[in-house]
């Protein structure tokens, strides 16, 4: 099939580096839906079959495109479930951004219902990159982990249509314990498929996502420095989701090799944690830090999105990172990290305790560790 890219799209936006994201989210998610075919360990949502009644409709859906718009020129959208494609007017959707100047992503499910011609018709509707989910690299891992059998075919099939129709493509994994071991396979996946992104997102315990094992933060620390290895020399971008020590580990990895950390690594906020460049709109148009935090700034249904990110008090506590508690609030990287907010909640009920996951302890720091570890460990 000939590439045919869409001609309006917005193809870029904002210098990630200049935003000021007290100001501005640096993603926006919309969870367009709750209602997904698929069954997956991991949802952060409950998904199941049927959409909620009180879904914001296309109209309140546009207008909050609209508020989006207000947060400035190339605001970054991600339609997310959910399934977006259970929505019928996502296309409708998509197109309206797309028109207001907002740069539009998707992450759609591994569904029969991802065909090449659909990604063709997102594509055509002016959608950014697509984002699907890998985290197994075989049919039988991958399968196993979002119970549905074909949901790897169908992953891969998406993948390969949205790159040779131009459209840039992110592959989202998740990794816990029953995925971790499955990270060098799906590297040179990653690569296969030519995608321009890999996001690695650590598992926060919420929603299904309870009754998967969480891999330990001396795991974690392994995991980071060799992702670190990865970015150096993978021709894809990595990043990760929910672990924002990824940073800290990528200062230390160019300290240890003798390298000058650039000002991406500490000068300047590229690092974002829930309601600090992120920030997350649910099914019903409560405006939540991230999916992975369920507190609510309130609803934004009939507006207030840009003055409740900028203004509510739930957000501004989240982006003052010297008001973090624990070794994160002792911790001279925390305005570069800052840890998991949303794992520190999951854990502890407070989202500026310390994220339980990150095995590193600051030097002289002599106060309580989570997860019962012992300072000097
Ligand atoms: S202690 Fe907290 S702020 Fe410091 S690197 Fe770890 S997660 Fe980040």
């Amino acid at each position: 099939m000939a590439p045919h890219p869409p001609q309006s799209r917005p193809s870029t936006g904002p210098d990630p580096s200049a935003i000021d994201t007290s100001r501005r989210p640096f993603v926006l998610i919309w969870e367009v839906t709750q209602a997904c075919d698929l069954a997956c360990d991991h949802c952060r949502a409950d998904a199941h079959p049927a959409r909620h009644p009180d879904e914001l409709t296309t109209s309140e859906g546009k207008h909050l495109l609209d508020q989006a718009r207000e947060f400035g020129p190339g605001q970054l959208v991600v339609l997310s479930g959910g399934d977006p494609l259970t929505r019928p007017d996502l296309v409708e959707l998509i197109e309206y951004g797309t028109s207001r100047g907002l740069r539009m992503t998707l992450t759609p499910s591994g569904t029969s219902s991802l065909t090449p011609e659909t990604v063709h018709r997102l594509s055509d509707a002016g959608v950014t990159r697509l984002a699907v989910s890998l985290d197994g690299a075989t049919p039988d891992t991958h399968d196993t982990f979002r119970g549905e059998s074909g949901s790897f075919e169908q992953t891969v099939r998406a993948a390969r249509a949205a790159r040779d129709a131009g459209l840039p493509v992110q592959i989202n994994t998740t990794v816990c314990a029953q995925t971790v071991d499955e990270l060098p396979a799906l590297r040179d996946l990653v690569d296969e498929l030519g995608a321009v992104l890999w996001s690695v997102f650590f598992l926060v315990p919420i929603g299904r996502g309870r009754v998967l094992e969480p891999i330990t933060p001396d795991r974690a620390e392994t995991v980071m420095q060799w992702l670190s290895e990865v970015s150096d020399d993978a021709p894809f971008g990595v990043k990760t989701t929910e672990a924002p020590f990824y940073r800290r580990v990528a200062i230390q990895h160019r300290r240890d090799a003798n390298e000058t950390p650039t000002d991406d690594d500490i000068g300047r906020r590229l690092g974002i944690t829930a309601g600090d460049g992120f920030a997350f709109v649910s099914h019903t148009g409560e405006l939540y830090p991230s999916g992975f935090l369920p507190e609510s700034a309130g609803t934004v249904r009939d507006g207030g999105l840009v003055e409740r990110y900028r203004e509510s008090e739930l957000f501004q506590s989240l982006r003052d990172r010297d008001a973090l508690r624990g070794k994160c609030g002792a911790c001279e990287f925390r305005h570069v990290c800052g840890g998991s907010r949303s794992r520190a909640y999951a854990h502890t009920g407070d989202p500026l305790a310390s994220d339980p996951l990150c095995a590193y302890v600051p030097d002289g720091y002599s106060g309580p560790l989570p997860e019962g570890r012992v300072s000097g460990d």
